[in-house]
């Protein structure tokens, strides 16, 4: 059978060239908000760490194409520019069951804009105080400098001033795990904006 539009031999309908000039595949405009401070980047409400190996995935969750065809297999390479990275595309799809390789030209917008976390460490501000009266000294990998906004040492130890309550309960959590003992105590420590706000103490001992 002739394609209709072309002439060209095809099974049915249009040929796969008439059928994509008609149904173009693409991919949907994207913007990305990527934090200059600890280049984490906003995708789907959420902050995400190594944009690299989340380009795959932003790409397939984007493309638009008609429901005939199937998408196979995705290649690219990508290249960062100032406030954009571009992408060539290689697809893999099928139309119809046959086969066929597509290109695919198209860039994220990326804007740059500090994340909440380091934005209030930046400001100073903080929810939790973590005393630490143990031996071992926190390390980078006992808690995430992201949310430290302050690190004082003290009679008997570190107290750490962390920007959010939930990273600081997450971490005494580990450590109680781990077999030290911890115990948060609510304090209140002013008025902001006309509201009252509590910042927490959370300590943590040797068990
Ligand atoms: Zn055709
Ligand atoms: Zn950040």
């Amino acid at each position: 059978m002739l394609c209709p539009k072309c002439g060209k031999e095809t099974s049915r309908g249009l040929c796969i060239d008439c059928f994509l000039e008609d149904n173009q595949i693409g991919l949907r405009s994207i913007k990305l908000k990527t934090c200059p401070s600890c280049n984490r980047f906003m995708y789907r409400s959420k902050w995400n760490e190594n944009l690299d190996r989340f380009l795959e995935r932003i790409i397939r969750e984007n493309l638009v194409h008609h429901p005939d065809i199937k998408i196979r297999a995705i290649e690219f390479e990508s290249e960062e520019k100032r406030n954009r990275i571009e992408i060539d595309i290689n697809l893999t799809a099928e139309y119809r069951g046959e086969k066929f390789e597509t290109m695919l030209n198209s860039s994220i917008k990326l804007e740059k804009r500090q994340c909440r976390d380091c934005s209030r460490r930046s400001s100073g501000y903080y929810e939790a105080i973590l005393q630490f009266r143990i031996k071992e000294i926190p390390t980078e990998k006992d808690v995430d400098p992201r949310y430290v906004s302050k690190v004082e040492k003290v009679k008997g130890g570190f107290d750490f001033y962390i920007t959010s309550l939930r990273y600081a309960r997450q971490t005494a959590a580990h450590y109680s795990g781990r077999g030290y003992k911890t115990g948060e105590s609510p304090k209140q420590a002013g008025v902001r904006k006309g509201r009252r706000f509590y910042r927490f103490s959370i300590s943590i001992k040797e068990p």
